[in-house]
């Protein structure tokens, strides 16, 4: 027998140890072995019950993602098959469950009578972020053991349970003490004696009687923000039908939906991402002997709008923040904002008072550099002007410490300019964080010309501590996010022009997936912001210029694109902007025209995967999924569309190279011009994303 699964016994009982490293996978390797294990003790008359447990720093910690899709995932025994294996022994089956049963694991361990977990251990059904559901009897166990409301509730979340709160659901029988096969072991010692081993499957009594229109109504609850992903919605229904189908047809039932889910596009985008995040923290020239520096302080300069969330993210992570700006009063009110974010996450019950006093209690400021004399890390959230930021790094290099790390968290100004005012750039990097900081999960970790290894090491390790998505980019104008979202917006003007509205426009973006549209994106940004920046480059913006000429801010005069009721964010149709572009283009010669969903999809979502192609080919970004990575996390790209990248592979790169040809003749702008790569890769039948 492979040496993966071993057999021990004591007395009447057997214990069956899965040793499949690195985190016992459901892989082929191992499904057959653990099928021929059960098969010999159940025939074996000396044993009365079965421990099942695993070698290793886990149990089954779920399927082998690496055989999604392929032949072996499907080869036999399948998972299914060791479901109803384990089910139907003539003797109990007691799982011992140590470190994570996540997934097929947790399968697994539904399928045995009972089950016990060590107190630190964690159970769930990730599927969800998969874009699947449990296809192996997950939602049909499940609900037996805990009611369907607490079932569905778990498997649309997705998040893992710890052993306490496993028990107190019912999830599992016992939290051992110390030796967990021990404690496995005197719990099967106890069952082999009695005769009957009723298995989940019969345990009927918590969906008797479920009340449907408080299932059906709590479920519509816990979809309601999934945007258009097909997974929660098929959990629920799975969940439903193991309340009003027999065992066996809502497994059928579940299992085909999981099959059609796992060939399907969103699944497939899902797990790209899945394996992107992971690829995102392998970095050219960074390895595991790479020194990290120690930061334990960091201060912030600039209590504005990102120097706060920054601020926040660092307090949150458990890090100690000294906050500088140019004045008290700028201080107190950064401060106050500080405050009155907290109190309102305590208000709303998602920190607790003691926690906020914690974080508060990290916090320092002050108006005088010489405060930052001790801090490991500093960044900065001054004006984005570079003058202002060479004078604050200036002031930077004669205060901080040596070795500590200098940040930026500049949107689009050029790094390696930023570290030249210093006389120590090898340790200067760029921080671009994303509105607001302590929430948004995107961090663009900006390497410079003479970035040092050991920054770029201590800046991922960081980014982990204060739980973010960290990608590291290269110095362009924007970097990977913004450079990509200024090429998506080039045509969003001449769109309006030439027939489009702004509701046509962002209700066409919102219906592909994102959260919003680009003219309510910028109602809430300001208008103003923009046109300052495009006076003092001599460039100006048809309809935009004259709307903020005219006071149209956006949310904070109630008027931008949109108009705003008071003390409301929902934007309404403005007819005034609508003659306002009416106008402004016959006084350009402009005739408007019907504009189809379809052209806006193109002439903006395809300049942004070209503008990616040329950041890939700069070698801004060290590959697609790190680009999708961005745009996932930053700016709410689709996950059901994987990203630009991936999607364009699902568009068809050769469709995507042909309408941008035909709208580089039309209109002779750049964005369309298709990259290189792009065409290269179209040619060849390629995709950016393998
Ligand atoms: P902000 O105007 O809200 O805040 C800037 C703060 O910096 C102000 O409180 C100002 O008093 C202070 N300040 C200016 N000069 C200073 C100096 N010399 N020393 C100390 N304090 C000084 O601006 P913001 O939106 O927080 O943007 C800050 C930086 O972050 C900019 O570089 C911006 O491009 C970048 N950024 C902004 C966003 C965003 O969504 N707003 C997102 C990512 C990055």
């Amino acid at each position: 027998m492979d040496t993966c699964v071993t057999i021990e016994r004591d007395g009447n009982i057997a214990v069956v140890t899965i040793d499949n490293p690195p985190v016992n996978a459901l892989s082929f390797r191992m499904r057959g072995p653990l099928h021929d294990a059960l098969a010999e003790l159940d025939g074996d008359a000396s044993i009365q019950a079965i421990v099942l447990a695993c070698a290793g720093r886990t149990f089954v910690s779920g399927a082998d993602i690496s055989e999604f899709g392929t032949e072996v995932a499907l080869a036999k025994p399948t998972l299914l098959d060791l479901c109803a294996q384990l089910e139907n022994l003539f003797k109990p089956a007691i799982a011992a469950i140590h470190g994570s049963a996540l997934g097929g694991g947790l399968e697994l361990a539904l399928a045995c009578h009972y089950r016990v977990a060590d107190d630190a251990a964690k159970v769930g059904f990730p599927e969800v972020k998969l874009g699947l559901i449990p296809g192996s009897g997950g939602t049909v166990r499940l609900p037996r053991l805990t009611g369907p409301e607490k079932a569905v509730e778990l498997i649309v979340s997705g998040a893992p349970v710890g052993a306490q709160k496993a028990l107190d659901l019912g999830m599992i029988d016992a939290v051992a003490n110390g030796d967990l096969v021990a404690s496995a072991k005197a719990l099967a010692r106890s069952k082999a004696t009695e005769t009957d081993h009723p298995p989940v499957r019969v345990r009927n009594d918590l969906l008797t009687g479920t009340d449907l229109t408080a299932f059906d109504a709590a479920a519509s609850a816990l979809t309601k923000k999934s945007r258009g992903l097909e997974a929660p919605l098929a959990a629920v229904a799975a969940v439903r039908n193991a309340i009003t189908l027999p065992f066996d047809e809502a497994l059928v039932a579940e299992r085909a939906t999981f099959l059609k889910l796992v060939a399907g596009d969103q699944s497939r985008a899902q797990r790209h991402l899945f394996f992107a995040e992971r690829e995102a923290g392998k970095v050219a020239g960074i390895g595991k002997d790479t020194l990290i520096r120690t930061v334990r302080k960091v201060g912030v300069i600039g209590a504005g709008l990102m120097g706060g969330g920054i601020a926040m993210a660092f307090a949150n992570g458990g890090f100690e923040v000294v906050l500088l700006d140019m004045s008290d009063a700028a201080i107190e009110r950064g401060f106050a904002t500080i405050e009155k974010t907290y109190a309102s996450s305590v208000a709303r019950g998602s920190l607790s008072e003691d926690d906020c006093a914690r974080r508060l209690k990290r916090f320092s400021t002050s108006t005088d550099y010489a405060v930052l004399a001790d801090c490991d890390l500093i960044i900065e959230a001054v004006f984005e002007d570079m003058a202002v930021k060479h004078d604050v790094f200036a002031k930077l290099d004669s205060v901080a410490k040596q070795g500590a790390i200098l940040a930026t968290n500049t949107s689009y100004l050029d790094v390696n300019e930023i570290a030249a005012a210093t006389s120590r750039p090898s340790d200067v990097l760029g921080l671009h964080f994303f509105s607001p900081a302590n929430v948004m999960k995107l961090l663009e970790i900006v390497r410079t010309d003479q970035t040092s290894p050991e920054l770029i090491a201590t800046a991922l390790d960081v980014a982990r501590k204060i739980g973010k998505v960290s990608v590291v980019v290269g110095v362009c104008h924007g970097f990977v996010g913004n450079r990509m979202l200024t090429a998506r917006g080039n045509q969003i003007e001449p769109l309006l022009l030439e027939g489009a509205t702004p509701q046509q426009v962002d209700r066409v973006l919102t219906e592909f997936g994102f959260p919003m549209g680009p003219f309510a994106m910028l109602d809430m940004a300001g208008l103003d912001i923009g046109w300052r920046k495009r006076k003092a480059l001599g460039q100006r913006n048809l309809i935009a210029d004259a709307l903020a000429e005219d006071g149209h801010y956006g949310q904070k005069t109630g008027r931008g694109y949109y108009r705003y009721e008071e003390g409301s964010r929902t934007p309404l149709p403005d007819a005034e902007v609508a003659r306002l572009i009416d106008e402004t283009a016959r006084e350009n010669g402009i005739e408007r025209r019907e504009i189809s969903d379809q052209e806006i999809l193109e002439r903006t979502l395809y300049p942004l995967v070209n503008e990616g192609a040329r950041i890939l080919e700069e070698g801004i970004a060290a590959r697609a999924s790190d680009i999708d990575i961005v745009w996932i996390n930053g700016y709410g790209f689709s996950i059901g569309k994987g990203g630009p990248m991936f999607w364009a592979g699902l568009e068809g790169l050769g469709k995507i190279v042909e309408r941008l040809e035909y709208w580089h003749q039309k209109t002779g702008e750049t964005v369309f011009e298709p990259a290189p790569l792009l065409r290269r890769l179209a040619a060849e039948g390629g995709s950016f994303t393998g």
